[in-house]
């Protein structure tokens, strides 16, 4: 039983309620009757179910606990070891479902929660629903990978961005265009990196990756915008949040959630997303279809980013690029593009400035005369 003998212990030893509907303490005793008499000087007894009581989080040295058939916010603390004991010796079920926190934690546990049904939604929807779980993928878990594989990409390539000024605001003017007539709303972000292997390629939250080799192969901005199209079409599809799901980036999304993207699931990942990501043969040929709409509809032809593939790779094609692994063969991408093949309407996308300047984006500023 409760005894308050001395006045000081009883404030801190006392058991107090809480009755789910208004903000007052009550200062209370407990009876273990046939069922929990919860009492109160001059109010009617309120009865517990032992086994409609469960614990909820509380600090060290307390329990508190809530009752099933009570109002869901009424609580019950009792600082009393004894009393404590008592009751958790008569609660059979008083461990179940141990949920309903205090409200940080709730939120907090919400949240992790919600990540943490992602990741097991990745992992083992994984073989069966990429194609249906890549449109399910929040936005803003989209944006937040997006963000994390730029850390990665800017450390891995960590000085070589292209960024001379005169060629960035060139690469800006054409993706202005390209972005504009695929109908993407969101922010696109686009880098020139400099390497050896001609290639490009888009990761969530609207990144594009061009890798400076291709833009050297690339003779004039028509063949450059029907290969940063294409990528614009998997962003647009979000092909690439698909692409990952696919290529297990599970490892990776994991990494994300819980902290850890560096060491090897950042390789896993760069090795993946560069080098071998392959969306399925559907998708690449939406992305063709999205290059071949948006040049139309900037009055150019398609048919020179054929060129271009085709220049790279001949007939054989390199099937490690993702511009090429999962494609239709080049030649028949070729053959594709030269169908909707049109003379221009509309003006050239870049003035021969400013492609010169493009293509010199990656150039040292020290080579500069
Ligand atoms: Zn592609």
């Amino acid at each position: 039983m409760s005894s308050f003998a001395d006045s000081a212990s009883a404030q801190d030893n006392a058991t107090v309620y809480f009755d789910g509907i208004s903000n007052r303490r009550h200062i209370v005793s407990l009876a273990f009757a046939h069922a929990l008499e919860i009492r109160e000087e001059g109010a009617t007894p309120v009865s517990w179910a032992y086994d409609d009581i469960r614990q909820t989080d509380g600090p060290a040295g307390m329990l508190r606990v809530s009752c099933l058939s009570a109002p869901p916010l009424a609580r019950l603390e009792i600082r009393d070891q004894a009393l404590a004991a008592e009751l958790v010796s008569r609660c059979a079920r008083l461990g179940e479902n141990r949920a309903g926190g205090g409200s940080v934690g709730k939120i907090v546990g919400w949240s992790v929660a919600a990540g943490v049904s992602i990741v097991l939604l990745v992992l083992f929807a994984l073989p069966f629903a990429a194609d249906r779980l890549a449109p399910l993928v929040p936005k803003a878990f989209e944006q937040r990978l997006g963000e994390a594989s730029e850390v990665q990409i800017k450390t891995i390539f960590s000085d070589r961005v292209c960024d001379r000024a005169a060629g960035q605001a060139a690469y800006a003017k054409l993706l202005k265009q390209l972005r504009e007539a695929a109908g993407l709303d969101t922010d696109v972000q686009s880098t020139v990196l400099a390497t050896e292997v001609p290639n490009a390629f888009a990761l969530p939250g609207g990144k594009v990756y061009l890798f400076s080799a291709l833009l050297t192969k690339a003779e004039n901005p028509d063949e450059l915008a029907g290969v940063l199209a294409h990528e614009l079409g998997h962003l647009r599809h979000r092909d690439n949040m698909r692409g990952m799901i696919y290529d297990g980036g599970a490892s990776f999304l994991i990494g994300l959630l819980f902290g850890d993207i560096t060491g090897s699931s950042a390789l896993i990942f760069a090795s993946r997303s560069l080098v071998t990501a392959s969306y399925s043969r559907e998708a690449e040929q939406n992305a063709d279809s999205v290059t071949i709409e948006v040049m139309h509809k900037l009055g150019r032809s398609p048919k020179p980013m054929g060129e271009l593939l085709f220049r790279i790779t001949g007939k054989e094609g390199g099937r490690n690029l993702s511009i090429l692994a999962g494609h239709p063969l080049t030649e028949d991408r070729l053959q594709r593009m030269t169908a909707e093949d049109r003379p221009p309407t509309g003006p050239p996308l870049l003035t021969d400035k400013e492609w010169a300047a493009l293509k010199a984006i990656c150039d040292p500023v020290a080579k500069k005369k």
